[in-house]
């Protein structure tokens, strides 16, 4: 048995949450779950990122292993962050270790032994790392003496190319269902549409499983789509006026883009990294590692950064580029704000994104025709969120088949975008990509429609005889701009279609005839005039609640008090440095901040306090009562 921080032999799951990890209640259905999972059932796990789902096979592992049923093995895909994991449960008291291709011959095999002893929890492996001989071997010895009590499937959408993060590795899991029916499954992930739900559940064979779906909100994001005027400019306001010197997280979609943007913010004062697969993998894991343990850093990556980073406390993730669909955008978002205060969401696109992105679907030479349509819904489903003017958070948690009311807490509640009736200039536009067509018998791209709707006769314009239209001219009543932001949204409506497989020509899809007819009528978001025009927050009643929520938080600690925290503060990275492990393992800020409110005098002082488990107390009660004490 292992040497439990806990003090019944016989713990229940809410012991377990208490004594281990400092926590006085369930969050959602973490409950009902962990309940489920202890008795030996099945389960399937949708609960957005930051929900909690970690606790969901951390409690039955130890409420089952106590009660001798052996280790619970966590397949998960982040090699490069399973050492921060298994950190996190020991410094809890919680017996854990993973498996992985650097451990030696000797150390593997004194890990097997612990675990044949039933001294071991917890074990995390790579998906791999499951097929490998030796692997199986090993489960098949634990099987025989009854000592697998538990497989846990974290990002189990890997499992499904339907979702956004594939992973063929995962295909092999069918192996633990196959060789050890009897042995309890979970599989836990944030992405929930259908389809993708539907293909994990056949994969790994979890048709009778019970299914627990949380809620996908995540209220305290605020979530803020604007046009792509200078984005580079764009970013660096929205970081400087909003997030000075907080963590976040950029996305961009290309590793030159990364580099250049990453660049940038540093020569800003903005403590910055790049993060893409095109480093090699040691500065990666250095980025990472920094990135988790450095107060304040941007990192600037690809998608190929954040899973599984639990960093409680990143403030905002921006998009520079629009990602390819719904799923992907909520769990790059969803990484912000785990800790449950404000943090932000936030979002520029244009034109060039929605050509960019059906291009490389149009493209594609390994997907199926079936499978483009699919990512071609998906993607309109994103453009339909991005140009919608109805609460995002709404549009949101309906795609993932969830009703909710007005958030009060996104940029078309906070803002509501202005709307004009474009039935006219979406006419014009639609006639003009028509009569273009129909006599030169090819199709032209935008910037050539647009100079003619403008009447400008440019040498093409005039080479085609193009001035000659009846449409040249009839669009000189709106700026460039505007007509970019009707064609961009014709294009997220699917009345234009841009033909990548043509020089990205523009063609009318089947719907624009009931335009054309004037049978419906087109209204369209008002577009930002300047980049300056487009976020009219700070003082704005919008700015001024986030603020405080954010400085409430401090503000309600005496002077006293802040010195106390600094200095936690302080100690705490000290530790964390000597640990090896990112200061939030140790304890996160709403801890810290507790326990300087506190202004504890014994340990009794700390107890009950969010946060702090057993362990934690026996560990460093003693060096933070020395911490609180000290002069200022
Ligand atoms: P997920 O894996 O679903 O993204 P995590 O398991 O990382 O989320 O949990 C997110 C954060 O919430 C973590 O910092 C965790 O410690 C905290 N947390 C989870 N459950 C509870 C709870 N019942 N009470 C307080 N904090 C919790
Ligand atoms: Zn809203």
């Amino acid at each position: 048995m292992s040497s439990l921080p806990i003090s019944s032999s016989q713990p229940t799951p809410l012991d377990v949450l208490g004594q281990v990890f400092g926590y006085s209640d369930f969050r959602g259905p973490q409950r009902a779950i962990v309940e489920h999972v202890v008795q030996g059932g099945d389960a399937l796990v949708l609960m957005p990122t930051g929900g909690g789902k970690s606790l969901c096979y951390q409690i039955p592992a130890i409420v089952r292993q106590n009660a001798g049923h052996g280790v619970t093995v966590v397949i998960s895909p982040l090699i490069a962050l399973m050492h921060d994991q298994v950190g996190a449960l020991l410094e809890a008291g919680v017996s854990a270790a993973f498996l992985n291709s650097t451990q030696t011959y000797e150390e593997s095999s004194a890990l097997e032994k612990q675990l044949l002893r039933n001294e071991l929890t917890l074990l995390y492996a790579a998906p791999e790392r499951i097929n490998t001989p030796r692997m199986k071997g090993l489960l098949a010895s634990l099987h025989a003496r009854g000592l697998l009590s538990l497989f846990a499937i974290d990002e189990a959408h890997c499992v499904s190319q339907w979702g956004h993060d594939f992973r063929p590795e995962y295909r092999s899991l069918s192996l633990l269902h196959e060789t050890f029916p009897d042995v309890p499954r979970m599989a836990l992930t944030a992405t929930a549409d259908h389809l993708t739900r539907q293909d994990m559940v056949e994969r790994l064979k979890l048709e009778e499983a019970r299914a627990f779906v949380s809620s996908f909100d995540r209220p305290n994001i605020r979530y803020t789509i604007v046009e792509k005027l200078e984005p580079t400019r764009q970013l660096l306001r929205f970081i400087q006026t909003e997030h000075d010197a907080e963590a976040g997280i950029v996305y961009c979609q290309s590793r030159k883009r990364v580099e250049e943007i990453a660049g940038m913010l540093e020569d800003a004062g903005i403590k910055a990294m790049a993060y893409h697969a095109g480093l090699d993998a040691k500065l990666r894991q250095q980025r990472q590692d920094r990135f988790l343990r450095e107060d304040g850093m941007v990192m600037v990556a690809t998608i190929a950064f954040g899973m599984g980073i639990d960093k409680p406390d990143v403030r905002f993730v921006a998009h520079l580029d629009m990602p390819k669909n719904i799923e992907g955008y909520y769990q790059e978002t969803g990484r912000a704000g785990r800790d449950g205060l404000p943090a932000d969401a936030w979002m520029v696109y244009g034109l060039q994104d929605v050509v960019n992105q059906r291009r490389m679907i149009d493209t594609s030479e390994v997907a199926s025709e079936e499978f483009k349509a699919v990512m071609r819904g998906k993607l309109d489903a994103l453009l339909t969120l991005a140009e919608g003017t109805r609460c995002r958070r709404v549009s949101l948690l309906g795609y993932f088949g969830e009703d909710s009311q007005p958030c009060g807490n996104c940029d078309n509640c906070l803002n509501p975008p202005a709307v004009w009736d474009a039935t006219e200039a979406a006419r014009k536009m639609l006639s003009c990509i028509y009569r273009v067509h129909q006599t030169s018998g090819i199709s032209f791209g935008a910037g050539h429609i647009m100079d003619i709707l403008r009447g400008k006769p440019t040498e093409k314009v005039v080479q085609y005889g193009h001035d000659q239209l009846s449409t040249f001219g009839i669009g000189a009543d709106l700026p460039e701009a505007q007509w970019r932001g009707v064609l961009r949204q014709l294009i997220a409506s699917n009345l234009v279609r841009v033909n990548a497989e043509a020089f990205n020509t523009l063609q009318l899809m089947p719907d624009a005839r009931q335009v054309l007819k004037g049978e419906v009528n087109v209204l369209l978001r008002q577009q930002a005039v300047s980049a300056k025009a487009e976020r009219p927050r700070r003082g704005s009643k919008a700015s001024a609640k986030k603020t405080s929520a954010k400085g409430m938080a401090e503000a309600t600690l005496n002077a006293g008090a802040l010195e106390r925290l600094a200095r936690l503060k302080a100690w705490r990275a000290e530790v964390a440095r000597e640990h090896n492990l990112p200061a939030f393992v140790i304890f996160h800020d709403a801890t810290l901040r507790a326990i300087a409110e506190r202004a504890p005098h014994s340990l009794r002082d700390l107890e009950g306090i969010s946060g702090m488990g057993v362990k934690k107390l026996q560990a460093y009660g003693a060096e933070v009562l020395r911490v609180c004490a000290q002069e200022g």
